[in-house]
């Protein structure tokens, strides 16, 4: 039988394992839940709400508290979580490390944000979310193949997507 995935339970643990936003800077090693956990059918996917990837950013993120608070400190505890050093090899600067959230369009960009290739990939075909692009299934961007599961549970939201579009 194939497992359901509850997609807010998904969105929660998947945020506490450290994965997507941003999981191409967590380290695949973090992701310990994968597809495993139920969707639930019948609930709304909708893109708008989506980060550009389909996750949704925590209103508790570590990285996210620390921009809005402009907290030296919890920037560089984001900093070291997120590897800033051994990703981008940016050395700290609490001026250069933040994020306001992967489609906060009112606050500037970080460095987060502009190396992730999935999202200027949404952004150019002008879509909301991957959930909407009829090449997910087979799109090789970094996020994908670093986080397999991540990326099947993405596909299993895109059909529930279609799905919800047909009817
Ligand atoms: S699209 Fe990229 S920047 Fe946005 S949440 Fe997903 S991984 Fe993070
Ligand atoms: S090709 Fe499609 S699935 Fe891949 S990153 Fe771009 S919008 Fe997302």
């Amino acid at each position: 039988m194939t497992p359901l995935l509850k997609r807010r339970e998904f969105l929660i643990q998947s945020s506490r394992a450290g994965i997507a936003c941003c999981a191409v800077l967590m380290g695949a090693s973090r992701l310990a839940h994968g597809n495993s956990m139920p969707l639930k059918a019948g609930e709304p996917i909708d893109p708008k709400s989506l980060n550009y990837c389909g996750y949704k950013c925590p209103a508790d993120c570590t990285f996210l508290l620390a921009s809005q608070k402009n907290d030296p400190e919890l920037k560089k505890k984001a900093y070291e979580q997120w590897k800033i050093k051994e990703k981008y090899n940016v050395d700290f600067d609490p001026e250069k490390i933040y994020c306001f959230g992967c489609k906060n369009r009112e606050k500037p960009e970080g460095l987060v944000l502009t190396n992730c290739t999935v999202r200027q990939c949404v952004i150019s075909k002008n879509l909301d979310c991957c959930v909407e692009c009829r090449d997910l299934d087979g799109c090789k961007k970094e996020l994908w193949d670093q986080f397999p599961d991540f990326k099947k549970i993405v596909v299993e939201m895109q059909k529930q997507y279609f799905t919800q579009q047909a009817g």
